[in-house]
């Protein structure tokens, strides 16, 4: 059950069918513009949507509002440091801050960084420094425990290969969101980072679900049972040289980002970067209070009670929706349920997109917003011919915010994801009548086919 109790509530809108099918049409079709108010139950993502604990509500009144060397910087800092081992310590407004400015002070044009699965801002960061993004996931037919890993085989082939000299880094996504939300098991960790140091690479850690991720280890790694999940998340900062992560997560932030880093000299560049777009360093574009929120959120991210109704909570649900008829994911991580798509829509293709398919019904169903994680998102229109490149897989994310919806929430989704999935053969397919050339999920319009 949940490890708290309600001290504040909100109320959330109910629209009604005539409402939904508006307020779609208006949006281009595209869930990304449909506005808040007209969302029962919003599952679209888990980032800077979680619930804020007591302690982290009067540790936002302690905000220390300086400009510069803020004592809320030095707690901050404190808690970054005792977690992740780094020295180096540099807030910024949220994840893709940190990408841009890290990213583009490691990667050159011409250089590659090797991922096990770039995060979609962590490519368009890699590709705005002028260096291609090469993904590299374990690719197995059955479910596995560390389904997140790298595929080790193909990173020592492209290391040791003629185009080896151009990896400047290799980033491990903990957990690995673009692949279903999987971990990336202590094993892979250490077998990756030999192989940094082989090839003289640097290894980063897109940190923004490190806790999930050591949560994870623990319960499927039977060497790591007994450790608790902040052992595990040092034990793995410790193998790498430096992280970023979206503090919107497992910072259990409304906003927020960070980088830490060993290396003094690569911070310094960073800090050059960051005082020039963010803000001071000490403060890299956040109130003093939210990096005291953010402090007290990185500690009580790691409580084993919690990880563990979070993990509980996505399993239930995943395997109600599985019950309900969709075809999900398995295993269930924490942050998310994933759905299959185009196992559920077998009459359309890629190009019509059935993720964006399924979302939109689901929402026109009972207001409820998911995200579409397919060709909308992870394909390409060729510049030249229009054609569309799929996306390896059609996927459907219900993503969980933390520590906001109930159990009768979730029921309320399943029910109404069930009569979706019972009438599957019947969605429409959709095409792009509009779309920007990067991350063109958020902004595009699109049409229902025929
Ligand atoms: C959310 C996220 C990011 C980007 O962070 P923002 O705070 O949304 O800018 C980067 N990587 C991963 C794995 C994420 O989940």
């Amino acid at each position: 059950m949940e490890p708290f109790r309600i001290k504040s509530v909100e109320p959330i809108p109910f629209p009604t069918r005539d409402q939904r099918q508006a307020t779609l049409a208006h949006a281009g079709y595209n869930l990304f513009r449909v506005p808040a108010r007209q969302v029962t139950i919003d599952l679209l993502t888990d980032s800077g949507t979680s619930a804020m604990s007591a302690a982290q509500w009067s540790a936002l009144m302690s905000g220390d509002e300086s400009y510069a060397g803020a004592e809320s910087f030095e707690r901050f800092e404190s808690v970054v440091r005792d977690l992740t081992g780094y020295d180096e310590v540099l807030p910024v407004h949220q994840g893709r801050a940190a990408e841009r400015i890290l990213l583009g002070a490691v990667l050159r044009p011409g250089d590659v960084s090797i991922s096990n699965t770039h995060f979609d801002t962590t490519r368009a960061s890699v590709e705005a420094a002028g260096a291609h993004a090469v993904d590299l996931p374990v690719d197995h037919a059955t479910p596995v425990p560390f389904g997140g890993d790298m595929d080790l085989n193909a990173l020592a082939t492209r290391l040791r290969g003629a185009d080896g000299p151009d990896a400047r880094c290799v980033v491990l996504t903990i957990t690995n969101n673009a692949g279903g939300g999987q971990p990336v098991g202590m094993t892979n960790v250490e077998a990756v980072r030999r192989l940094c140091d082989e090839h003289d690479v640097l290894l980063l850690l897109d940190a923004s679900r490190f806790a999930e991720n050591a949560y994870l280890i623990t319960q499927r790694d039977p060497d790591y049972a007994h450790h608790s999940p902040r052992d595990i998340a040092r034990v793995v900062f410790s193998m790498a040289d430096g992280c970023w992560a979206s503090l919107k997560k497992d910072g259990i932030g409304n906003i927020g980002g960070l980088i830490a880093l060993r290396d003094p000299d690569l911070a310094r560049r960073c800090r050059e970067l960051l005082v020039a777009t963010e803000g001071f360093p000490t403060y890299g574009g956040l109130a003093g209070r939210d990096l005291d929120v953010l402090a007290q959120g990185l500690i009580e991210v790691t409580d084993p009670r919690y990880l563990r109704y979070r993990a509980e909570a996505a399993h239930w649900f995943g395997s109600q929706l599985a019950q309900a008829g969709l075809p999900i994911l398995r295993p269930t991580g924490c942050h998310a349920v994933y759905v299959d798509a185009a196992a559920l829509l077998p009459q359309l293709e890629a190009h019509e997109l059935p993720a964006t398919s399924l979302a939109n019904e689901i929402y026109l169903a009972g207001a409820i917003r998911v995200t579409d994680l397919g060709t909308l998102v992870f394909g390409r229109a060729d510049p030249d011919t229009g054609h569309e490149e799929p996306a390896p897989r059609e996927l459907v994310r219900f993503a969980l915010p933390r520590r906001v919806y109930t159990k009768s929430h979730l029921e309320y989704v399943v029910q109404h994801a069930g009569g979706v999935a019972a009438r599957a053969q019947r969605l429409p397919g959709y095409r792009i009548s509009e779309q920007s050339p990067t991350l063109r999920h958020f902004t595009a319009v699109l049409k229902p086919w025929g």
